[in-house]
């Protein structure tokens, strides 16, 4: 094997970063920053309908990002994406009387990449909005890798951001009463 300088394999290397830059560049502008163990999620109330909006390496939700091709990475997508739309991944307050009325998964694999994004919506409409004091999230025990989200919200008038983890997994909210 021909010997390879140390000097010519970090030009190479440098190369090959600063072809990759592009795309991740888009990446970052079309979904946020996509570090792995992290997600997005805004959360707005307004005239009794609350929308939730999911942002997350697949990674952290799968444990993996390239395009399922086994039976047990089809199963593992299968199983979250019904999680996913199910909401079952978050508590509302029952007295709130929240009904989940839509949800929109993207397909992660739309765009070629070494990376996927989960990107999904969840719309609610509250009988009882004022009542919506907090939100629990159950996400950080259905996915194994996910280790915090960052949360900015709207809702009673007011505008927050917060940081949950599994141990600190409650989103306070300011309800209107
Ligand atoms: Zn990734």
């Amino acid at each position: 094997m021909r010997k390879v300088s140390n000097k010519i394999l970090i030009c190479l290397m440098a190369a090959a970063a600063l072809a990759a830059t592009p795309a991740a560049a888009q990446d970052i502008e079309a979904h946020g920053a996509h570090v792995h163990g992290e997600a997005q999620l805004t959360l707005a109330t307004d005239g009794g309908l609350l929308e939730i909006m999911l942002a997350s390496p697949a990674a952290n939700l799968l444990g993996f990002e390239q395009k399922p091709a086994t039976a047990a990475e089809l199963k593992t997508w299968q199983q979250q994406q019904v999680l996913l739309k199910s909401g079952q991944w978050l508590q509302l307050p029952a007295a709130a009387q929240c009904v989940l009325q839509q949800q929109q998964l993207e397909d992660p694999w739309a765009s070629a990449g070494q990376h996927a994004d989960i990107s999904l919506s969840l719309s609610y409409q509250c009988k009882a909005e004022e009542l919506l004091n907090e939100v629990k999230f159950t996400l950080f025990a259905q996915a194994a890798d996910l280790q915090q989200i960052a949360v900015q919200w709207v809702s009673g008038g007011q505008q927050g951001a917060a940081t949950l983890s599994a141990k600190q997994p409650v989103l306070q909210l300011p309800g209107t009463e």
